[in-house]
């Protein structure tokens, strides 16, 4: 254990909460954990080290931990959720999506539905971003589809459009991993608004086993406050300045 905050202070991580999962060395320690397919990807990508973030957030959430992970712009957090929800997820399924990422831009969504079509290159995982308002309605209209999905990436307003159909367009109650990228951002332009969206979501999202794991660039009083209060066995992970 002393080991291992040695190591946490020589990468800037630091961490608050109970039985914290060692960091990472590198990628090859997770050979035991997850699939070579996954680790042969990450290689494709040209990703030969992880980064401070990938080291902790990785192996917490291959633990089924549910973690609040901030850490500076452009320090690898995209991969620090998808490696494990990869790994969590294995193959196509059909029982409707299995994990739900919610990011504050379309541009944002279509860059991470890009990295886990990357990632997941070989698996045949159906990963989608909700398009048009109108399409998305008649497609995921839970009658018709059988689901036929096993990733789903949106912003929280076209999602929550769907779900306030009556009866609800969409279909939520088999997701595992609800990823919420960019939490700064999303919990600053309309604070009360994306919070209650957020309540919204997580009701739709009745499966009991449901983990929510929340990236951010800052670590905001806010975004703290909504995971200690909503987040069992919460693991919080920062990188760099702990007040920066
Ligand atoms: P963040 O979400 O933290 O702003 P991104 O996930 O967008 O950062 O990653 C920033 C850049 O770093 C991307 O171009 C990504 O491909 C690259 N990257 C991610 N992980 C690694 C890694 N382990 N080694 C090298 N480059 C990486
Ligand atoms: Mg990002």
């Amino acid at each position: 254990e002393e080991k291992a905050n040695r190591y946490r202070n020589e990468n800037s991580i630091s961490v608050v909460g109970r039985h914290v999962p060692e960091p990472i060395k590198s990628f090859q320690e997770l050979s035991s954990s997850v699939d070579s397919v996954l680790l042969a990807n990450l290689a494709k990508c040209g990703y030969t080290e992880p980064t401070p973030i990938q080291k902790q957030a990785i192996p917490a959430m291959l633990e089924d931990r549910q973690i609040l992970a901030c850490a500076p712009t452009g320090s690898g957090k995209t991969v620090a959720f998808l490696l494990p929800l990869l790994q969590h997820l294995q193959g196509p399924q059909s029982s409707g999506f299995r994990a739900l990422i919610i990011c504050p831009t379309r541009e944002l969504a279509k860059q991470i539905q890009q990295e886990c079509i990357r990632l997941s290159d070989g698996r045949n995982l159906k990963i989608h971003i909700l398009s048009k308002i109108n399409k998305a309605i008649t497609q995921y209209d839970p009658k018709k589809s059988n689901g036929k999905y096993d990733i789903l990436v949106t912003t929280p307003n076209r999602l929550c459009f769907l779900l306030n159909q009556d009866p609800p367009a969409i279909n939520l109650n088999s997701v595992e991993w609800l990823i919420i990228d960019e939490a700064d951002k999303l919990f600053e332009e309309s604070v009360r608004s994306f919070r209650n969206q957020l309540q919204q979501i997580l009701k739709a999202c009745c499966l009991h086993k449901r983990r929510v794991a929340m990236f951010s660039a800052t670590c905001t009083p806010i975004v703290s406050k909504w995971c200690v209060h909503n987040m069992k066995g919460l693991i919080r992970v920062t990188v760099g300045l702990r007040n920066a």
